[in-house]
């Protein structure tokens, strides 16, 4: 970590779904900066274990826990046990996400559920969550992993199109909610990044046509623009904001 670079000592950050893709390069980032980092996983402890133990060799802090945070006893008892351990809260990395990708009149309403389900509804449940512990802190810092695919439409995506869109929307209003006592809330909104997520798609070369850079983002490439939205004070005067990560894709 260079000195001239503002550190997370002593912060607490959750990223609900790091075990692997996006939110374990976030955990590697805000953990490198010095933060104390709650890796939330669904169903790969093996891979939150194992970055874990890497984060503590590096000198670190971290802990694994898991909860499916589309559900909300789950997402409760995730924030009680971050609480009893940490006693605070200082940033919330809503990254956990799926797609079930397929056309309008295939799309089945369990299709459409499951991905409002977690994109949106674990988005709500786990900001609700966090922002009762902040609102006490008088601070934090809430950021949120949008997609293009929100912004600018995606044939084959319409729920996880409509989620994220909803978590744009969702970002703004929490945004001036919270503001007065000293809590941001943005949104980071991805283009296509190497991930398992983006690993079966099959038109490539299709795809990069529309990415001005030419090719996919990596992980790190998204950790470093959410470390810059947790860092203080570089960050403290910007809320309600969405920023791409694309490659060009987006241009407002
Ligand atoms: P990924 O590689 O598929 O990883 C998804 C992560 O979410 C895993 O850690 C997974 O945990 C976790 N997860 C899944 N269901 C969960 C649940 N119910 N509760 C808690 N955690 C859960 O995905 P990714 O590409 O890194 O995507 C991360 C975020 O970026 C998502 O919000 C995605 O929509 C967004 N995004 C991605 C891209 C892209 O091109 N990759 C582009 C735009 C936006 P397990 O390992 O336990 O399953």
């Amino acid at each position: 970590m260079s000195a001239n670079l503002p550190s997370l000592q002593g912060k607490v950050a959750i990223i609900t779904g790091a075990s692997r893709g996006i939110g374990r390069a976030i955990a590697q980032e805000l953990a490198s900066y010095g933060a104390s980092i709650v890796v939330n996983y669904a169903s790969s402890s093996a891979a939150a274990d194992s970055l874990v133990a890497e984060i503590t060799a590096a000198g670190g802090e971290a802990i694994a826990l898991q909860a499916d945070v589309s559900q909300i006893d789950q997402v409760e008892a995730l924030f009680n046990a971050v609480i009893d351990k940490y006693k605070r809260i200082d940033i919330l990395v809503n990254n956990a996400g799926i797609t079930r990708d397929t056309l309008l009149l295939r799309m089945k309403p369990e299709d459409w559920q499951a991905v409002i389900n977690l994109n949106l509804t674990g988005v709500f449940l786990c900001t609700r969550a966090a922002s009762k512990v902040m609102l006490k802190q008088r601070s934090g810092r809430i950021i949120n992993i949008a997609s293009v695919a929100g912004q600018m439409g995606n044939p084959g995506q319409a729920n996880y199109s409509a989620a994220k869109a909803g978590v744009i929307g969702f970002t703004k209003t929490v945004a001036k909610e919270l503001a007065p006592r000293g809590i941001t809330v943005n949104a980071v909104s991805p283009g296509f990044i190497t991930t398992d997520m983006t690993s079966n798609l099959n038109n490539t070369e299709e795809i990069l046509k529309y990415i001005p850079l030419g090719r996919y983002g990596q992980p790190e490439e998204v950790a470093g623009m959410v470390r810059f939205l947790a860092a203080d004070p570089a960050a403290a005067y910007i809320t309600g904001q969405v920023f791409n990560v694309d490659g060009g894709m987006v241009m407002a």
